[in-house]
Formats: C-alpha cells, sequence, structure tokens
C-alpha cells in the first residue's frame, strides 16, 4: 500500500472529510493548502470523470506523489442532466451559492414535484505518480424542493429534498448526510481501492 496521499482540493472541509474517513488505513493525508504555488487545475472537462482525473493527474505530477480529486455534479432530470458539470458556477463565472439556487428554482418554475427528479454525483479519481488512474463513484437521488429549507448551508443543500428523510440535505445533521451522501459514498469506495494498492 502507498504510504502517503495529497488530497487535490484547497477545501478545508473536504480535506477534512476524506482525513476522517480514510484515518483507520496506514496511510498519510496530505493537503495541498500549504504548497501557495500549486497552479490551480482548469476544470474544462465536459465530464465530471475528465474533470477529476485532470486534477488528480496534474497534480501526481506536479508532487511527485498518489494523489486523490473528486468532482460533483448536480444532475436534474428535467433539464437533461443540467447543470452537470457546469454545477459550481451554474449562474456564472463569479456566481455564489444563492445565485445558483435561484437560477434554479426558476428554471423548475410550475415544474411538479414529481418531475423534479436529480442526483448528486461524486466522481473521485487516484492518481499515481506515474500516471495511473482508478476511478469511483458516489450517487444520491432526491428531488428539487420548491423552496429552500433548512439551516446547513453548502451549495444545493436547502433544496435538495431526500424522501427517505423527509428533509433537504440542509436540514439533516452532517453526520447522517456525510454517511448518505453521494461523496461519501464514492470515498467508501475509494477506501476500497487504496486498501488494494
Ligand atoms: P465540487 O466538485 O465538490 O466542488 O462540487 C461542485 C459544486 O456542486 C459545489 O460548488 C456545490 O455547489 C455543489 N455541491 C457539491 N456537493 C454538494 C452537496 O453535498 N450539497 C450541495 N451542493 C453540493
Amino acid at each position: 500500500m502507498m504510504k502517503k496521499i495529497v488530497v487535490a482540493t484547497t477545501s478545508k472541509y473536504k480535506q477534512e472529510e476524506i482525513k476522517s474517513l480514510l484515518k483507520d488505513l496506514d496511510i498519510e493525508v496530505m493537503s495541498m493548502t500549504s504548497f501557495k504555488e500549486y497552479p490551480k487545475t482548469i476544470e474544462n472537462g465536459k465530464t465530471l470523470q475528465e474533470n477529476a482525473i485532470k486534477k488528480a493527474k496534474e497534480a501526481a505530477k506536479f508532487f511527485n506523489s498518489w494523489v486523490i480529486a473528486d468532482d460533483t455534479g448536480l444532475e436534474v432530470d428535467y433539464l437533461n442532466g443540467e447543470p452537470g458539470v457546469l454545477t459550481a458556477r451554474y449562474a456564472g463565472e463569479h456566481c455564489n451559492f444563492a445565485d445558483n439556487i435561484k437560477k434554479l428554482l426558476n428554471a423548475l418554475i410550475d415544474v411538479p414535484f414529481e418531475k423534479r427528479t436529480a442526483r448528486f454525483r461524486t466522481v473521485i479519481a487516484i492518481a499515481s505518480p506515474t500516471g495511473q488512474i482508478y476511478l469511483s463513484e458516489g450517487e444520491i437521488y432526491g428531488i428539487i424542493n420548491y423552496l429552500e429549507r433548512g439551516a446547513y448551508n453548502f451549495g444545493y443543500d436547502p433544496v435538495f429534498y431526500v424522501p427517505e428523510y423527509n428533509k433537504t440535505f440542509a436540514e439533516l445533521t452532517s453526520d447522517i448526510k456525510n454517511t448518505i451522501s453521494h461523496r461519501a459514498k464514492a470515498l467508501q469506495k475509494a477506501k476500497m481501492i487504496l486498501k488494494q494498492l
């Protein structure tokens, strides 16, 4: 098994999530926030997989290390899978979470509840220093609610309704969300892969 892996993200939240999930493996999980000079990957892939691979490969080459990277998208059936790869910047290059939610609710105005189905999908890429790639994926199905609900606000959380819990992501505790989420499922599978490397 490899001894060290770099998490290719500047998000502290993601770093901690990945660190805590991998803590029982004998692997040192390093963040890249301490490497200020690291050039940010341009996420111009056409799919989540392309972007995850690009992030992992570029960082693996730069750090000459094993790297884990992810990319997530919200895929809304009524919008033919949009915003998908553009999820983070759905309402424009410098938009915030509120802008994105507003645009999404407007795009679904008058669309009945049963047609507002959607899923979050995360693709994780693990890259070796020599460029080998291993992939895992996780998803969760839900419905885009008419109104925002809940206090834990990240991304589209207040409008992503999970029928099994009768709650939006923003109403779930982080413990529950981090067990059922797209990212949690993809990470569990990535952990299985890491155990075999
Ligand atoms: P990223 O690839 O993890 O940065 O995710 C891209 C975008 O998807 C984020 O900017 C959020 O808008 C959205 N997103 C990802 N995961 C979640 C989540 O768990 N809840 C709500 N929105 C999310």
